[in-house]
């Protein structure tokens, strides 16, 4: 397991200082689809401990074309195109992009000549400022957007300043299957960008309203790790909540970061920790963003 962190660790480490790194780790990389639930399957990596892929995809297939959510990274987008192909899709009409990350949206210049890349306004903004004009979202939404297709209605509702200040948490409602995006890192310690519009008070609250709404056998793809349940998700949920709980309570009695950092978390929470986001790291996210909140009153 730890394995997979590092390389995991490795590819955002390259994504965020450029990708001439990360193309050199990407041509191990297989791609694997898997049948999630009514039109909607699932495009990951075979083997991200060794060949880091990106986020997960869906892919809606059906009479009306084809709809993927994410589109992982530039160099695998050959490999996606394939695999869309075996399940019988065309060059997809629509790509739903969850938030601006590169792992995310590195694939969107492959396939916008083709189909219509629909985002968050801003998640629009991020991605002109980082990526070439062809990978820009056209199509861009404040709160919502459904897409009436394959037999059922395909709504994507923005979870403000969460994971970033764009992400959007993908439902399909025939199907009965959400992407979650990285609104749900499973069984791993989150990473949440505070840079970038971030919260670990919204991205709480974002799941929190998420798991309110959704129905008990609803399949949840996340944004990374394998395919999850509600139950998968209500665990995450309650890790933020004692984690969070637990560094605001040695806030308030005054205890130094560096202190909080040295006692650690909760037993139960110890092998959430990993490389890109150590127990260190996590608990450093929370207390910062405990203290913007406090400084922002
Ligand atoms: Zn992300």
């Amino acid at each position: 397991m730890k394995k997979i962190y590092l390389a995991i660790f490795l590819a955002l480490a390259a994504i965020s200082v450029g990708f001439a790194v990360v193309q050199q780790d990407l041509s191990k990389v297989e791609l694997a689809t898997a049948k999630v639930a009514g039109t909607v399957y699932m495009v990951h990596g075979t083997d991200d401990a060794n060949a880091f892929s990106g986020g997960n995809i869906a892919v809606s297939v059906g009479d009306d074309g084809v709809l993927m959510v994410d589109s992982k990274m530039a160099p695998v987008t050959d490999k996606i195109k394939a695999a869309i192909q075996e399940l019988g899709g065309e060059a997809p009409k629509y790509i739903l992009n969850t938030h601006a990350h590169g792992d995310h949206v590195g694939g969107n210049s492959a396939f916008s000549k083709d189909g219509t890349v629909i985002s968050h306004t801003n998640v629009r903004k991020r991605v002109m400022g980082d990526n070439p004009e062809d990978a820009w979202p056209i199509l861009t939404f404040e709160n919502a957007i459904s897409i009436h297709m394959n037999g059922e209605e395909i709504h994507a509702l923005h979870a403000p300043n969460g994971h970033t200040d764009g992400d959007a948490i993908v439902y399909f409602k025939g199907s009965n299957v959400i992407h979650m995006g990285d609104h749900h890192f499973s069984g791993l310690l989150p990473f949440v960008d505070l840079d970038s519009g971030g919260s670990v008070q919204g991205y709480m609250a974002n799941i929190k309203k998420a798991l309110d709404e959704m129905p008990d056998d609803v399949k949840l793809i996340p944004g990374h790790g394998p395919l999850s349940t509600k139950a998968d998700l209500q665990t995450n949920y309650r890790m933020l909540q004692e984690t969070t709980s637990l560094v605001r309570q040695k806030m308030k009695a005054g205890t130094s970061l560096e202190d909080i950092k040295s006692e650690g978390l909760q037993d139960e929470w110890k092998s959430w920790s990993w490389s890109f986001i150590s127990t260190e790291k996590w608990i450093e996210t929370i207390y910062k963003s405990y203290s913007d909140e406090m400084t922002n009153k």
